[in-house]
């Protein structure tokens, strides 16, 4: 009965695809161990360390204490307590929206909104290097569904121009900072085309959320841009927020339907306290003079180590980001590489596909604002030995 799937694992190891699980003491920090050993973490979205900070901690103990370690329920049932009511009021109120819903996870956040909304007589218009959680919400749904080519704003608009008419609501869905490549979407443009073709804008900001605009609101901030009624904004509490769950920030009328419709806020149990007030926590401090700091401090690491890399004349983005992919090619090769990083106790482990399309496999640097510049300094010098050993 074991045989088909023994037989597939090894030839996932025979594609250099396999992956496993690695047991680390906190994921979260810029040291970690590793069996017995430390190295250098570069691979967290911890990217402010509000998942170590100490208000964030004492926030969540406080709130387990008051009220319960677990929800109990769902939220439908009695698992709504007031802090989900206080948190999604300041997220609705910092994403300048006039609502918000918090999910589970962001990636539950991705398959509750777009499974709920889309129906078979609609369009979804997808970018290429959308998150995976975007293209299986997209999968849940019996719309038509056309994968336009990364950031190709011409693409959406002339297959709107073509076909609008024939659907009912169209969505165009995009990462507002892409995941892998740590680009930012043209949200000027696709803002425009929305608008004008009567469409749903879907931006998944778990990247840019707490990193970019003003007190780091996001990737419509960034361009100066507001949320209209047809902009929805989805983004996670697990990545700059440091903590667990994700939300949906749009108008009164669509969180109302969701409420009613998304089967993944349904039918899920609600999340723990502790979450919701460490999430409380992290975003004020996001939105004050703390979370400006840490922001100007990721900003200056991440175009040290960016700067230093394009130096050594490694492929990577065209424009600096807190993520930093090295584009490597080779499957076999990225491995190799990551291997040599892990030897010299840097934690940055290789990604392939199907995270990423086949043939750019790369090893992905991601920044935090708590690293040092020693810190910094020593994967800068790791980098420039595997320059020299070809
Ligand atoms: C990480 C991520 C998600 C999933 O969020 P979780 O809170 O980790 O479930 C969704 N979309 C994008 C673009 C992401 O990077």
């Amino acid at each position: 009965m074991l045989n088909y799937f023994q037989k597939e694992l090894t030839n996932l190891k025979k594609l250099n695809l396999y992956r496993e699980l690695r047991v680390v003491k906190s994921s979260a920090s810029p040291e970690i161990i590793y069996q017995r050993k430390k190295y250098l973490l570069f691979s967290s979205n911890n990217y402010l360390g509000l998942a170590n900070h100490k208000k964030v901690i004492s926030a969540q103990i406080n709130a387990s204490k008051k009220y319960a370690a677990g929800s109990g329920a769902s939220r439908l049932v009695c698992g709504n307590i007031k802090l989900y009511q206080d948190l999604e009021y300041k997220l609705a109120k910092f994403k300048e929206s006039e609502s918000s819903l918090v999910f589970a996870t962001g990636y539950m956040t991705n398959l509750g909104v777009i499974s709920a909304l889309v129906t078979e007589k609609d369009l979804i218009l997808s970018d290429a290097l959308n998150h995976a959680s975007i293209v299986d919400a997209c999968r849940l749904t019996k719309a038509k569904k056309i994968i336009y080519p990364h950031s190709d704003f011409n693409f959406v608009q002339n297959h709107l121009k073509k076909l609008r008419e024939n659907f009912n609501n169209v969505f165009i869905i995009t990462d507002g900072i892409f995941s892998m490549d740590g680009d930012i979407a043209p949200l000027p443009q696709l803002t425009k085309i929305a608008k004008h073709y009567k469409s749903f804008l879907i931006i998944d900001d778990a990247h840019a959320t707490g990193i970019i605009g003003e007190q780091g609101k996001g990737s419509l901030s960034y361009y100066n841009l507001k949320p209209a009624e047809n902009i929805i904004q989805i983004a996670t509490l697990s990545k700059a927020i440091g903590n667990l769950g994700g939300f949906v920030c749009a108008k009164k009328e669509i969180i109302n339907f969701l409420i009613n419709k998304s089967r993944p806020l349904i039918y899920a149990t609600a999340l723990p306290p502790a979450i919701l007030a460490g999430s409380l926590t992290a975003l004020k401090i996001i939105q004050n003079n703390e979370g400006e700091k840490l922001r100007t401090r990721l900003k200056e690491n991440y175009l040290l180590v960016y700067n230093s890399l394009k130096n050594l004349n490694f492929k990577l983005s065209k424009k600096p980001s807190h993520i930093i992919p090295v584009i490597i090619g080779d499957n076999k090769k990225t491995l190799k590489i990551a291997e040599y990083l892990f030897k010299e106790k840097i934690f940055a482990p290789a990604i392939r596909p199907p995270s990423v399309p086949e043939g750019q496999s790369r090893i992905r640097i991601t920044v935090m604002a708590t690293h040092s510049k020693k810190h910094l300094e020593k994967l800068i010098k790791v980098f420039k030995n595997i320059k020299n050993k070809p």
